[in-house]
């Protein structure tokens, strides 16, 4: 379970202070798919930072399964972000080495002996769907295939959480869907809790448990997908339920 304690960041260069994060209290269910949705600027990402610890915040806790992350500091924040995994919009592979090194690399990091890698790689690239292109340059894949990459990359340390900053914005609608579709898939056989950012309505209908909506660094709207879709309370979030509709 994630918990967000009334959270803020501000973001201060001495002349002029910037509110990214502005009191935002929320909480994720283990196993549930819960969307960030906002549109440009309005703090997703700062918030997306401050769940893996990659931010600190200015106020406010971040729990995850027990676990205080915004105040855990040198060996304990990085065992405890070994087990919150990221998924990029554009991937951030490592060009130069090949599927399968991507997505060893991590474990390579964390010690894991070579044949337990060896097989956990095996076990990955056929839960992605990526068999036969193990050996293959990240740059001779699809969109859609690089982020299968990018998704086995962020599993192979057994994640608690998956974090996807716009994971599908740099993909075509129904490349989208597939992965979409392959997130909504390992949630439920793992019951991997996944938060998910996005600016688009379609993907939170899609594989969404539960939505915040962002405006202003503020949380201005949050509940079950369904009701937010039948009765969207502020008009933000009635323009995005117009996206699709
Ligand atoms: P997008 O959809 O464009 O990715 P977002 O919702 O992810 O937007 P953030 O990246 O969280 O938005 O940014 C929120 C605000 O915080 C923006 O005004 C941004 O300029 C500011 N901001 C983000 N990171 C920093 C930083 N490191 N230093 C200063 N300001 C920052
Ligand atoms: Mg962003």
């Amino acid at each position: 379970m994630i918990e967000l304690r009334n959270i803020s960041k501000v973001f201060d260069n001495g002349k002029a202070a910037l509110t990214a994060v502005d009191n935002v209290s929320l909480t994720v269910e283990q196993g549930e798919i819960y969307g960030i949705i906002g549109y440009s600027g309005a703090g997703k990402s700062t918030l997306i930072r401050l769940l893996n610890g990659l931010e600190k915040p200015t106020a406010g806790s971040v729990t995850i399964n027990g676990q205080t992350i915004s105040s855990a500091k040198g060996e304990a924040l990085r065992q405890a972000r070994l087990k919150i995994s990221m998924v990029f919009q554009h991937f951030n592979l490592l060009w130069s080495r090949t599927v399968s090194e991507n997505i060893a690399f991590s474990m390579q990091i964390a010690g894991v002996p070579k044949t337990q890698i060896k097989r956990r790689v095996a076990e990955l690239i056929e839960l992605v769907g990526l068999k036969g292109r193990e050996n293959a340059w990240p740059s001779q894949l699809s969109g859609g295939q690089k982020q299968r990459v990018g998704i086995a990359r962020a599993l192979a340390n057994n994640p608690d959480v998956l974090l996807c900053d716009e994971a599908t914005s740099a993909l075509d609608p129904q490349t989208t869907d597939q992965i979409l579709d392959l997130l909504s898939d390992i949630n439920r056989r793992f019951r991997l809790t996944i938060v998910l950012i996005t600016h688009e309505m379609h993907v939170v209908r899609k594989i969404c448990d539960r939505v915040a909506v962002m405006e202003n660094g503020k949380v201005v709207e949050e509940g079950d997908v369904l009701s937010l879709f039948t009765h969207p309370q502020q008009p933000i979030t009635r323009q995005f339920v117009r996206q699709v509709s």
